[in-house]
């Protein structure tokens, strides 16, 4: 039945895909101009989803998926192959949205939170992780001392604080006291649109994102056949992220596509200065530095968007921070806004809410979900960075070392395959049958915590939830003991517990304590339970170019559609983008696709220039 759907579904798209074709390699495609790829992209998916496959890209992550039905398709091939059926999105006039509209259930957070809907009224929005604003009153021209900024409280949302870096950094913050905030700088063409730690470190950044640009080919490739195109004309992105090298250079690919951006940090420690100096001086108005107290952040942001005669007309997020401010601050501004992307898990989760509340203003992508972030960042990433992270904080040698990997997601095989691969006996623990005889199947003892606490050498923690990790395990792990995070939040070890009198904490290197128990039993806790590497280690720059030209291409789509495309809803990125993302990557490694004959296309009933695989698919 789903070969059948799919025929159907080919036979409709084979015209307006012909001049997709790859062809034997990426080549091909190469040759077309970024608007056109990603313009036909949206032809094909939009033909192919008003077939009879339009199942939505079902995530690992959410357990239930709530579409929207077409007029056009009562029963799905979903359904027809046993699968749960969706109800899929009705984009009238328009057949069907470029995208799977996808609605979450509720995330399991907490609290409830007020949102200003478009028409400037504020509402509650049910059970939406709470962000609190050091001061809702707070006027941002009217700067406090440093000593009052420092001291304001800790406000910021989760995912600000959750991650940070101290790496790859020429600088850091103590080599100059002296506020941003509170110097005059400007670049060498005299702008002074800008707010870093010191724009004299801009060699040392153009370098950094020199050697970022060597790992990043596929932005590299958009750059090159932007040239004499800008799908991005026009455009003004603002942007909340960490300021990385990486980061970097997808802001001068966005430039180079015609776009104009100003950029906040989305977290406080994340920020490479000498990067942050770069930017400025190639002309972007960056405010971001490492080591901002709450209120930098929040007045940060507001810098990036309260600014006279400019206002954005897209977001990039991560986390959703830069969102929530807009929606706090300026509602008024989603009048002109054409879309959000967002990046993080959690800011995700917060526009799958505000959607359920009907209180999005605007269409929203989702490409924390797409396949080309979840399974390469989650997976790939952490299976790299899990090693660099533990290494660079405690020279601990892998061989034999017993590791209890807690969750078996997409990051805990990655965690888990790093490890056995250096020849740990690595134990696993999960909550989820199928995870977690996925475990066993790859050669892992599913156990519970409880069993081997006693006995293992290092806790690593990737289930995105909270208190797997209590003052009871850590009560009994052995001496010397590694615990660690490697999860979005820092609620996956219950930290707070151990902040008790009889406990003595000893820091020992940056982001390393020791936390001793009376009668001299220590473990060794990295980064007080925040994400570990990165807090203590840098992630693989070829990773997150796959996730910036997702991030990039989720915008150039958003931008350019048609008006009614979208709606004020959350969407998945089409499939075929995903190939494509995958495709500008494949030449860094000589690697050479296969291409389907027309009988095999025929037989499989596949369009020959994908996409070649049904959303559903779970790679
Ligand atoms: P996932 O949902 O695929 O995996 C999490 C797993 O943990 C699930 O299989 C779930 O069943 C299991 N789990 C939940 N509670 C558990 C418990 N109490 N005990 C044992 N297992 C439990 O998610 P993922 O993609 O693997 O991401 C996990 C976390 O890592 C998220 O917070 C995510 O944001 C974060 N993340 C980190 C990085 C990084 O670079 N460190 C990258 C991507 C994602």
């Amino acid at each position: 039945m789903m070969l059948c759907s799919q025929r159907h579904s080919a036979v409709r798209i084979r015209s307006c895909v012909a001049s997709l074709r790859i062809g034997k390699s990426p080549v091909r495609i190469a040759a077309m101009s970024v608007q056109t790829v990603a313009a036909k992209m949206a032809e094909v998916e939009l033909k192919d989803v008003a077939g009879k496959d339009p199942s939505p890209a079902i995530s690992p992550l959410t357990p239930k998926v709530e579409e929207k039905k077409s007029e056009n398709n009562s029963s799905t091939s979903a359904a027809a192959a046993g699968e749960p059926s969706p109800v899929v999105a009705s984009p009238s006039p328009v057949k069907m949205p470029q995208v799977s509209a996808m609605k979450r259930p509720d995330p399991q957070q907490n609290g409830g939170e007020a949102f200003v809907n478009c028409d400037g009224t504020v509402a509650e929005a049910p059970r939406m992780k709470k962000i609190q604003f050091a001061d809702q009153k707070q006027e941002f021209n009217k700067r406090p001392t440093k000593i009052s900024r420092r001291s304001l409280s800790r406000s910021i949302s989760q995912s600000s604080t959750d991650s940070y870096s101290s790496a790859a950094s020429y600088t850091d913050s103590s080599d100059d006291e002296t506020s941003p905030r509170d110097k005059q700088q400007k670049n060498s063409k005299g702008c002074g649109d800008f707010c870093i730690k010191n724009i004299k470190q801009t060699d040392f950044g153009r370098r950094e994102i020199e050697i970022a640009e060597q790992e990043m080919p596929a932005l590299m490739a958009l750059r090159k056949r932007a040239q004499g195109e800008k799908p991005l004309a026009g455009a003004k992105i603002v942007g909340c992220t960490h300021i990385t090298a990486q980061t970097a250079v997808l802001m001068e690919t966005l430039s180079a596509l015609g776009a104009q951006c100003r950029w906040a940090a989305c977290n406080i420690y994340s920020t490479q200065n000498e990067v942050a100096a770069a930017l400025a001086e190639g002309g972007f108005s960056v405010f971001a530095w490492k080591g901002e107290s709450e209120d930098d952040f929040w007045w940060c942001i507001d810098r990036c968007v309260n600014v006279e005669g400019w206002q954005p007309n897209m977001i990039l997020d991560d986390g959703g921070d830069l969102t929530h401010w807009i929606y706090k601050k300026y509602p008024n501004m989603f009048k002109k806004i054409k879309g959000i992307v967002e990046e993080s898990v959690t800011g995700v989760h917060r526009l799958y809410q505000l959607s359920k509340a009907g209180k999005l203003c605007v269409p929203a992508m989702n490409v924390n979900d797409s396949v080309t972030k979840q399974k390469f960042d989650n997976l790939y990433c952490c299976r790299e960075s899990i090693l660099d992270g533990l290494k660079r904080t405690t020279d601990v040698m892998f061989g034999g070392k017993q590791v209890v990997v807690c969750g078996y997601g997409e990051v805990g095989k990655g965690c888990s395959a790093a490890l056995k691969a250096m020849g740990s006996i690595v134990y696993v623990t999960e909550i989820d049958p199928i995870c977690a005889l996925q475990a066993c199947m790859d050669g892992f003892r599913l156990v519970k915590l409880n069993e081997v606490i006693r006995q293992v050498d290092i806790v690593i923690t990737c289930t995105g939830n909270k208190n797997v990790v209590v003052r009871e395990y850590m009560d009994r792990m052995k001496n010397g003991c590694i615990v660690c995070n490697m999860g979005h939040s820092n609620t996956e070890i219950d930290v707070a517990s151990l902040r008790t009198p009889e406990l003595t904490w000893e820091r020992v290197r940056s982001q390393v304590d020791h936390v001793i128990w009376p009668d001299g039993k220590r473990i060794v806790l990295l980064a007080e339970g925040r994400l570990l590497n990165l807090s203590c280690s840098t992630v693989p720059t070829f990773v997150l170019s796959i996730t910036a030209t997702t991030q990039a291409l989720a915008l150039i789509e958003l931008y350019n559609a048609p008006e009614g495309r979208y709606k004020q809803d959350v969407y998945l990125l089409p499939k075929k983008m995903d190939e494509y993302v995958a495709s500008l990557h494949l030449p860094t490694f000589d690697a050479h696709l296969t291409e389907l004959s027309d009988e095999q296309a025929k037989y499989l009933g596949l369009n020959k220039n994908g996409p070649f695989k049904p959303n559903y698919y779970r790679y």
